[in-house]
């Protein structure tokens, strides 16, 4: 089962002595968090991530962040050491089971926090089939309506449950305990020409580390929070808005300083999220992308950070340290023959998948080949010559 897992430490001079005296001592504490091994790896792939298969693992005193895969959508789930559960957003209409399933998976009984960052569908689309499966604490959303129907399911579903909406706005504190804060950033006006900048900004920090989860927030709100009094710092940066250019602007990463960046996003999306731009504004950042890696989780103990994902596509074929790649490339690059044959389906879309892998290596997989269907395109090609020409080359086997 693909599985991409590494931690980082805040304390890298400290780890390097103890993991060398460690080594020294003949103790392997190893940098990589084994995943649950033997799992089945059949039954809702990539959903089942390491905490899912392990709900015990929400341990007290840890802080996991899930940024759960729901397509073009955005579904955090913040389990919080103090054993409290925050939900950001509940991905789009259809995607309201999805994310009842990895909550209750993840042995998630009541969501203490419900946070609807502004009434996109994309984010509060689910949030009604979640507040009728769960029992809800808090709920928080933007002070903004809006008449869609999608808008209307919610507020039927708060009332039918009793709860009250309480505002979100910049500097709500809405957990304020020592080492362990969860406080919102914005938003900080009462009126915007664009519901994405009503987006509730959280940021949840555990001792050293801190996350920012943007919503939708475009420059704009970006830029209010910059002239606020609240740090947006953060080591791992929920992108705002899908990746879209309209935010994450330069100034607002330069205070930021983000070591890792979350893009929630869709297979081929109409949008074409993540942009050019914010992908290259990003450049030193490592990113993860729910279309690419599917879920992502984030745990920490205030110091390390652990990062897991459903599906990166490790291929097997592509595996560090393995010979013949040059061949691949040559055999595929220069085989006029079978070059220009179509593949496409009954619509036109091109079938042949073009995926850059962790390492950053453009490789196209033809339909029927060894990894096609485990592998999530980037860009879809009609012939081997277009992806060769996109600065594919072909998978090797
Ligand atoms: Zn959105």
């Amino acid at each position: 089962m693909p599985r991409y897992s590494i931690r980082i430490s805040k304390l890298w001079p400290v780890i390097l002595i103890t993991v060398f005296l460690l080594l020294a001592a003949g103790c392997n504490d190893g940098s990589i968090t084994p995943g649950p091994t033997g799992q089945e790896s059949g039954q809702n792939g990539y959903h089942q991530s390491a905490v899912v298969q392990n709900p015990g693992d929400a341990s007290p005193g840890r802080l996991k962040v899930h940024f759960l895969d729901v397509g073009q959508a955005d579904s955090i789930l913040v389990q919080l050491p103090n054993e409290q559960n925050m939900l950001i957003d509940a991905g789009d209409n259809n995607d309201g089971d999805t994310v009842v399933d990895y909550l209750a998976k993840a042995g998630i009984k009541r969501i203490d926090y419900l946070v609807g960052t502004h009434p996109h569908a994309d984010h509060i689309g689910g949030m009604d089939t979640v507040i009728k499966h769960f029992t809800i604490g808090e709920v928080f959303m933007p002070r903004v309506t809006s008449t869609t129907r999608t808008y209307e399911d919610v507020l039927t579903a708060i009332k039918e449950k009793k709860l009250k909406i309480t505002t979100a706005k910049a500097g709500l504190k809405i957990v304020d305990d020592g080492s362990l804060q969860v406080v919102m950033l914005s938003p900080h006006g009462t009126e915007y020409a664009d519901m994405n900048n009503y987006s509730a900004v959280v940021k949840v920090t555990l001792g050293e580390v801190s996350f920012l989860c943007m919503g939708d927030a475009e420059e704009q709100a970006e830029m209010e929070i910059l002239a606020s009094s609240l740090s947006p710092q953060a080591d791992v940066l929920k992108v705002g808005h899908h990746g879209s250019h309209s935010s994450t602007s330069e100034a607002f990463l330069q205070a930021v300083q983000p070591q890792y960046a979350v893009i929630c996003a869709g297979v081929g999306n109409d949008y074409g999220h993540p942009h050019k731009e914010t992908l290259t504004r990003l450049q030193g950042v490592q990113i993860f992308r729910t279309d690419l890696d599917g879920t992502v989780v984030f745990a920490t103990d205030g110091q390390e950070i652990n990062v897991t994902t459903g599906k990166r596509n490790i291929d097997s074929s592509v595996s560090p340290g393995e010979a013949g790649l040059d061949n691949g490339q040559k055999d595929g690059g220069a085989n006029g023959q079978n070059n220009e044959q179509v593949y496409v389906d009954d619509n036109g879309r091109g079938l042949i998948k073009g995926n850059i892998n962790s390492r950053g290596e453009k490789i196209y997989h033809m339909p029927g080949g060894a990894n096609y269907d485990n592998t999530k395109p980037e860009q879809w090609f009609k012939t081997e010559a277009e992806a060769v020409a996109a600065g594919f080359r072909p998978v090797k086997g």
